[in-house]
């Protein structure tokens, strides 16, 4: 038996056990995940303990994402690109790492948040190319979405309540938070953490039919936002299809097998 951990900090309200402990029955594997609280002063004695024989990896949350890529051996490309880790792991998985990366035990960071996203997008049958998008928000997850965005040719304008945060995202525009009225765009992504309380990130500004609204916020309890979308008809994509194939790739990369999407998803509190 391995165990998995959770590295963040608050991780009370996370989703990730039950379904990774769902992914690793449906799979007879023995493995367990858990949560393992981290204040900052403890990420170096967090990382530790994930290179125990005994441990097969960890996700890695909220405020860790940025800061943890140091304490590794080796960070995968995307990870990079984004500035993020969410995912650490052991196995050699990137076939282009230098051989003396490859060492067995060696522990690498990705982040599987810009997949999982790209997954949600296409499972929902949202297409990008060519398409305005908005971006709330400018932390690890606005990061990992604008990443895929900006690869899959649509034109992103972030917003951000810290204008200087959203400096540095690359090819994309810009405009003040609050935002008042979406008429420029088709697909609005909250990426913020706005939604975990119970908040609504556009409060007062009009839903058309015409628009795609992702909440990359998973809650057990469907966001005031993506409720609203749904009542006005618009596309929706939930944060749980999010944070269902970043899990789905994460398990791929600690045990090497495909996820068993489908018991995964019945772990999760509500149906998408
Ligand atoms: P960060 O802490 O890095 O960023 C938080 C973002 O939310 C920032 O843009 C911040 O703005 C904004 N924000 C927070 N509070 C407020 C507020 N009161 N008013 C306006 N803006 C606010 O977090 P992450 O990017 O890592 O995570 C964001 C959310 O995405 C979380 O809810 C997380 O759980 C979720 N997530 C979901 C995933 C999934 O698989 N579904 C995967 C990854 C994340 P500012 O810069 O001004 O502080």
């Amino acid at each position: 038996m391995a165990t998995l951990y959770l590295i963040g900090d608050p991780v009370a309200h996370s989703l990730s056990p039950a379904m990774q402990n769902a992914a690793f029955a449906a799979l007879g594997l023995p493995h367990r995940y858990e949560l393992l609280r981290t204040p900052a002063a403890g990420l170096g004695d967090a990382v530790a303990r994930v290179r125990g024989d005994d441990v097969l990896g960890a996700n890695v949350t909220i405020p860790h994402k940025e800061r943890i890529g140091r304490l590794l051996d080796a960070v995968e490309e995307t990870a990079r690109r984004v500035g993020a880790v969410n995912t650490l792991f052991k196995a050699p998985a990137a076939l282009q790492a230098p051989a003396a990366l490859q060492t067995p035990g060696a522990l690498r960071g990705d982040d599987t948040d810009v997949g999982g996203f790209a997954d949600a997008l296409l499972e929902r049958g949202v297409d990008l190319p060519g398409r305005r998008v908005l971006v709330l928000g400018a932390g690890g997850a606005a990061r990992a979405c604008v990443d895929h965005l900006v690869r899959s040719g649509a034109a992103v304008t972030v917003a951000n309540r810290t204008a200087t945060r959203a400096a540095d995202l690359g090819p994309v525009e810009r405009t003040a938070w609050p935002v008042r009225a979406l008429d420029r765009y088709e697909v609005v992504v909250n990426a913020t953490s706005l939604g975990l309380g119970g908040e609504d990130p556009l409060a007062g500004v009009d839903l058309q039919r015409r628009l795609t609204v992702v909440d990359v916020v998973a809650t057990a309890q469907e966001t005031p936002l993506l409720a609203r979308a749904r009542a006005a008809g618009c596309t929706t994509v939930d944060g749980l299809i999010m944070l269902l194939h970043q899990g789905a790739r994460s398990l791929r990369l600690w045990t090497g097998l495909e996820a068993p999407l489908a018991a995964m998803r019945a772990a999760l509190p509500r149906r998408i």
